[in-house]
């Protein structure tokens, strides 16, 4: 077990074990809800809200994911105990529309405890950073996309824009001043450390993408919308917005097809989920794989946090792209 687990386990038995003696620390009086009176109790949803948490909280707050290292979030399922950890937390950080059992579970437990990143800033449309472009006397550039582009929906992967991230963490400051009006001026403060280091992230990306052979992005799912947008490059999503999803041969084959034609040098997958279908176009079309990271968790092996790990995908694009 890594360091960062042990807490959680500990955090997770303990929610456990007052769900099964059916004691809530808010049903007797009004003393401080969570197990810890000292901190804010914090719930989040997955690896980039819980480094939001950390960094802004510092040693305020108790963070707790929901999430495991090592494991795909999206298709997260909550155990009793984790359920209990969200009634009783001070404050839940999630992200609506990206993990569905914690969606069902925050609308059920948190209340106004809750704190719903998606509604910082208004989410881009699923097939934003898409690539949508018209290739020299094609016409299935419309519905090459169109499985991606369902009615109205919006893509989750918001923290893939560093300086969304700085917003939210701004905001998450804000909320959690509320809760602890006493630490409220040093949450600030954090929060304004951390913005710093995002825009300087921002900054790298944006010069290190400046000049770039080629911008587009053969990905295993469509995670790289924000990232896509913000640094004008185009991805090209093996699957769609969620990565369970098994693409269909007739996908496998365009995605093979805009692979030769941009001639990519580089599949990208994941740490979080199988490379076989990456490896399968890499081979095809002659190109190596390398990982991008979505950061939705981090490795199992651990390592790294947000901004890190964000500087390994910086150089991975750059030599993929040859950019100078
Ligand atoms: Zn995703
Ligand atoms: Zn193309």
């Amino acid at each position: 077990m890594t360091f960062r687990s042990a807490p959680r386990a500990l955090a997770t038995a303990t929610a456990a074990l007052l769900a099964l003696t059916g004691v809530t620390a808010c049903s007797n009086d009004d003393s401080p809800a969570g197990a810890d009176p000292q901190r804010v109790d914090v719930v989040a949803g997955f690896y980039p809200l819980q480094f939001l948490a950390e960094r802004i909280g510092g040693d305020a707050v108790a963070v707790t994911s929901l999430a495991r290292p090592g494991a795909e979030p999206h298709d997260l399922e909550l155990n009793p105990g984790q359920v209990g950890q969200i009634s009783e937390a001070e404050l839940v950080l999630f992200l609506h529309g990206f993990q569905p059992a914690v969606d069902e579970a925050v609308e059920q437990q948190a209340g106004d405890r809750a704190f719903d990143v998606a509604t910082v800033e208004p989410l881009l449309d699923a097939t934003a950073g898409g690539h949508d472009h018209d290739h020299e006397g094609e016409e299935h550039a419309e519905e090459e996309h169109a499985e991606e582009a369902s009615e109205g929906a919006k893509d989750p992967h918001v923290w893939l824009d560093p300086t969304r991230l700085a917003t939210i963490g701004d905001k998450l400051a804000e909320r959690l001043g509320t809760v602890d009006p006493d630490r409220a001026g040093d949450y600030t403060a954090r929060a304004a450390t951390l913005r710093t280091e995002l825009e300087k992230l921002d900054t790298e990306f944006a010069e290190g993408l400046k000049t770039c052979q080629r911008r587009e992005i053969v990905v295993s799912h469509t995670a790289f919308g924000y990232l896509a947008q913000k640094y004008q490059l185009e991805q090209i999503g093996i699957t769609g917005l969620t990565p369970e999803n098994e693409p269909s041969p007739q996908r496998l084959a365009e995605v093979t097809e805009e692979a030769r034609e941009h001639q990519a040098t580089t599949i990208f997958f994941e740490t979080l989920v199988s490379p076989k279908v990456a490896e399968t176009i890499a081979r095809e079309v002659g190109a190596q794989t390398a990982v991008l990271d979505p950061i939705e968790g981090l490795s199992a092996e651990g390592g790294g946090d947000y901004l890190s790990v964000m500087r390994t995908n910086l150089q991975t694009l750059r030599t993929a792209l040859s950019c100078s």
